[in-house]
């Protein structure tokens, strides 16, 4: 099985940190060069199982110069050709506009939305508890899931689900 993943989130939530951990996981391996005229490829994760490709969508995020129209489309052609879609929060920050922009943009997708809590090693129980209930009610979420991109803890649980 193989599948192309978006990886999205305001700047500092930990998606480099995340593909980092992911990328120095058995067989993965980084890409520059190849690219999609929408999508640039991140990491490409193999194993036994799987091959999923991850990769970063600049036109889901917020503009600095474009608004309006321009940008719904923008959004709209960067989740072309798109299995899934993980999309990264800081979970020991109280969520942003920059978090519900993407997270509108992400309103019209069909593809399974997997949230990842991340930063968990900053957080409490509690604290992470209250992040899932919170967010589970804002979208119908594929999967929710806590990790830390620093530590590494329950990063794996990232490609299990995918
Ligand atoms: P990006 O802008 O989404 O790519 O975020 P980065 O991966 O560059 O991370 C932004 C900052 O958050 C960096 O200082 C990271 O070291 C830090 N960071 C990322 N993940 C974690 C985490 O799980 N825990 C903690 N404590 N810090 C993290
Ligand atoms: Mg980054």
């Amino acid at each position: 099985k193989s599948g192309f993943v978006a990886v999205v989130g305001r700047p500092n939530v930990g998606k480099s940190t995340l593909i980092n951990h992911i990328i120095k996981q058995k067989v993965s391996i980084v890409s520059d060069k190849a690219q999609t005229t929408r999508n640039r490829i991140l990491c490409i994760h193999t194993d036994e199982e799987c091959q999923i490709v991850f990769l970063d969508t600049p036109g889901i995020h917020k503009p600095h110069h474009k608004l309006g129209e321009f940008m719904d489309e923008a959004a709209y052609q960067s989740l072309q050709d798109i299995d899934a879609v993980l999309f990264l929060i800081s979970g020991n920050e109280k969520k942003g506009p920059g978090d519900l922009f993407v997270l509108d943009k992400l309103k019209g997708t069909k593809v399974p939305v997997f949230l990842v809590i991340n930063k968990t090693d900053l957080m409490s129980r509690e604290e992470i508890l209250h992040k899932i209930t919170e967010y589970n009610a804002l979208f119908d979420f594929a999967q929710i899931i806590p990790i830390s991109a620093l530590t590494g803890d329950n990063v794996d649980a990232v490609v299990d689900e995918l």
